[in-house]
């Protein structure tokens, strides 16, 4: 089947909006006719082709030219002859990490950390999309294909935040991505006393009052461990949700966390970074643990029912949206840190 689709073709910054066709169906496989995309960090290192997309992005997903985009929704207009846990007219989102189901991993209840961990055949960012039944995710009624497509990571936000008690306590959020605004947002709906988030965005910044932050600091005005401390008596926050990535910012996340706090790790820093282990680690007696991708499909269930049960409003985190066609501008707000969640619609 042929579509229109936006496409990485070449090893370059940029992407193609062109005809492509899409993979033959499998047995377990399903169609789903797209109805609305969301741009992700990945898509966005994909798209400028950095360092961590030439090193990674085929070896791990597959050769170019390759369909963009996982974050997804749609309707399911076919299913291959096995599949049994969707149907034709089903309202779907997707998990996109697709386990192998007979690892160590897998066999021990943790399939979304499997060894083997597979991605879609192709990407989503078209007018049809070939995925796994799997990873067809059906969507409660009263919840919009464009708050579905952002399932998937708002599904990153509600695994790393459910190993923490947050009622009553200080969370410091780092990084006012999408990720990190779902995290400041969670943490308020937890009950959090007082949300701390930083970024170097302005406009990110004002989005995560919005969404719930109490204090929102610019690390480019201000020492975000200062802040911090000078706001708990010196004590640090109890939680801090590290999702910026960046060397600096996680050394900065140590240094904020309490004694005996908890510190999720969510970014993924592109260098070392270099901890003093004893006073960031040991003295503290800290609990320091990683997140990746969803616990599937637990987080799933928490996730649909915090959005549809209305506890969670997830439209205020999607700033913009736009057609197919105009993908560059998408591409350029979320490049430039100048958005939340950035929308992709089909015609
Ligand atoms: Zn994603
Ligand atoms: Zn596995």
């Amino acid at each position: 089947m042929r579509v229109k689709a936006i496409v990485k073709t070449q090893r370059q910054p940029g992407a193609e909006f062109t005809g492509f066709e899409l993979p033959e169906m499998g047995p377990n496989d399903v169609l789903v006719k797209v109805a609305a995309c969301a741009i992700c960090g990945t898509d966005v290192h994909i798209y400028e082709w950095n360092d961590w997309a030439a090193r990674t992005f085929e070896k791990s997903y597959g050769p170019l030219p390759r369909i963009m985009g996982h974050e997804f929704s749609g309707e399911i207009v076919e299913t291959g002859k096995n599949v049994t846990k969707v149907k034709v007219g089903d309202r779907i989102a997707a998990e996109t990490h697709i386990p192998c189901g007979s690892c160590f991993l897998c066999r021990t209840g943790k399939q979304y950390n499997c060894q083997n961990i597979k991605r879609f055949r192709t990407g989503v960012f078209a007018g049809y999309a070939v995925i796994p039944e799997f990873s067809a995710e059906i969507i409660p009624e009263n919840v919009t294909y464009h708050t579905a497509s952002l399932f998937e990571p708002f599904g990153v936000a509600v695994h790393a935040v459910s190993y923490v008690r947050m009622v009553g306590d200080t969370v410091t959020v780092i990084g006012a991505g999408p990720i990190g605004l779902f995290v400041a947002h969670l943490a308020k709906t937890m009950g959090a006393a007082k949300v701390f988030i930083t970024d170097i965005s302005d406009y990110r910044l004002g989005l995560a009052k919005k969404v719930g932050a109490d204090a929102a600091i610019n690390v480019r005005n201000a020492d975000p461990v200062a802040v911090v401390k000078d706001a708990t008596q010196g004590l640090g926050s109890g939680i801090v949700i590290e999702t910026s990535g960046n060397a600096k910012a996680v050394k900065q996340a140590f240094e904020i966390l309490r004694k005996n706090g908890s510190l999720c790790m969510v970014g993924l820093p592109p260098e070392p970074v270099v901890l003093d282990a004893g006073a960031d680690i040991v003295w503290k007696a800290a609990v320091v643990y990683g997140i990746h991708g969803r616990d599937t499909f637990t987080t799933w269930e928490i996730a649909k029912n915090l959005v549809s049960s209305g506890r969670v409003n997830l439209e205020p985190f999607i700033t913009h949206k736009f057609p197919f066609q105009d993908y560059k501008t998408g591409f350029d707000l979320a490049i430039a840190g100048e958005a939340g969640k950035v929308l992709l619609l089909p015609e």
